[in-house]
């Protein structure tokens, strides 16, 4: 029974696969022409009764899947023959921090920044005042999503969002995107404007539908909601996202610190937040020279070093952490962080990057397998490098005996996997 599943599976993907590549030349033009599986189409017609509770019509629903099919060239795809750990397609976890967190690309942003700041001032001092979310910060936002409205992601939401709900690494996930998309559909928008990038994501900030139907508002007060041509409305809309995320009013999203020769890199992690106050009397100061102020001290913040060992060090407040729950990836937060100090009139990082080689997604992950196999408590074993992997690393590092980075190499892979297992 399972094989047969198994080889039903396997020809349907071949089919799919041979569908995709027959139908990719007329796919963008003209939908209506392309022949879907049995299998999509019963995925599909699987779609039909959510969609209908949220209050979508049959004719919509029809319309929003006519000649449709999976694309199957985007990532984070379960397809046979594919790895099961890759992310090729986010940028947050293939690039080095150095390159992720680009010098010219972050300077450019911060110019165009400036101007976009002052162009929309009244709108987003409007904005700040009602939902206490930083301006520069809903700026900053904008410009890494869409570099200020001048990238247009070019696929079909709805294409991606029921290919990732079809055969996905996240179908639940991506199948409640997939309905809440049908709804905007419903409620009147337009398919043209619904082009996102290969994750479903729409408008000038990016958002998932679900984000949509939760959060958008209209902030230019003209009546209506256009997340894709309307700055206000976008930045409005991302305004409150972030306080319905837990924004705290009138503070920071972190700090670049210096760390004290005694401690290391091991500290790092939501598990060992702490007032900075706390940080301070363990000898942390301010990267750039400047005091704490005395709401500064109060505040929790964890410590947090993107490179390990080999660039600069931060404190992650609480805005960091909600800057996550908008797009998880500690890379990200910094890059909006740092953006917004640009924005506001700052630069760049006081302490450099060294230069230091990132490790292939599989050393990771084998890396994450072992600590675990030798006691260590990783979370996720996923190829990413996360705060709480850099900090196992380090504690084995240090238990070992070994230089303590905090950064995973073919070096402390090989240390770890001559290790008996306890
Ligand atoms: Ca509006």
């Amino acid at each position: 029974m399972l094989l047969t599943r198994m080889i039903d599976g396997l020809a349907n993907a071949v089919c799919l696969a041979f569908a995709v590549i027959a139908a990719t030349a007329m796919i963008e033009s003209k939908p209506a022409n392309a022949r879907p599986s049995p299998d999509f189409h019963r995925f599909v017609e699987s779609l039909w009764p959510d969609a209908k509770a949220a209050g979508v019509s049959r004719n919509t629903f029809d319309a929003a899947f006519a000649g449709l099919t999976p694309d199957l060239s985007i990532p984070d795809l379960d397809l046979p023959g594919r790895p099961k750990v890759d992310n090729a397609g986010q940028a947050e976890f293939t690039k080095t921090a150095a390159d992720y967190l680009s010098k010219p690309y972050l300077e450019k942003l911060g110019v165009q920044g400036r101007r976009f700041m002052k162009e929309h001032e009244a709108a987003l001092k409007r904005i700040e005042k009602l939902t206490g979310v930083d301006r520069y910060i809903l700026v900053a936002i904008w410009g890494r999503e869409t570099a200020y409205g001048s990238y247009h992601p070019p696929k079909d939401a709805i294409r991606m969002l029921a290919t990732l709900a079809y055969t996905g690494k996240r179908k639940e996930r991506f199948r409640v995107e997939l309905i809440a998309a049908l709804k905007m559909l419903q409620m009147g928008i337009p398919r043209s404007d619904m082009k996102s990038s290969w994750a479903g994501a729409m408008g000038l900030t990016q958002a998932m539908p679900t984000e949509y139907l939760k959060y958008a508002t209209d902030g230019d007060g003209d009546g209506k909601i256009d997340i894709w041509r309307s700055v206000a409305d976008a930045l409005a809309f991302t305004a409150r996202q972030l306080q319905g995320k837990g924004w705290a009013r009138g503070e920071r999203w972190g700090f670049e610190v210096i760390v004290p020769p005694p401690s290391d890199c091991s500290l790092e992690g939501p598990p060992d937040a702490r007032p900075i106050a706390d940080w301070v009397r363990m000898g942390f100061r301010r990267a750039n020279g400047k005091p704490f102020t005395r709401n500064e001290l109060k505040q929790s913040a964890y410590l947090m070093m993107p490179g390990g060992a080999y660039g600069p060090a931060f404190l992650a407040a609480q805005n960091f952490q909600v800057i996550r729950l908008y797009n998880t990836s500690d890379l990200y937060a910094l890059f909006i962080g740092n953006l917004s100090d640009r924005i506001r009139g700052g630069g760049d990082f006081v302490t450099p990057w060294k230069s230091f080689a990132q490790p292939r997604t599989v050393t990771v992950h084998n890396l994450q397998a072992r600590l675990k196999e030798l006691g260590y408590p990783m979370d996720k074993i996923d190829g990413k490098i996360g705060s709480n992997t850099r900090k196992q690393i380090g504690l084995y590092e240090r238990a070992s005996g070994l230089t303590v980075d905090c950064w995973p190499s073919e070096v402390v892979l090989r240390h770890a996997q001559s290790q008996a297992t306890r």
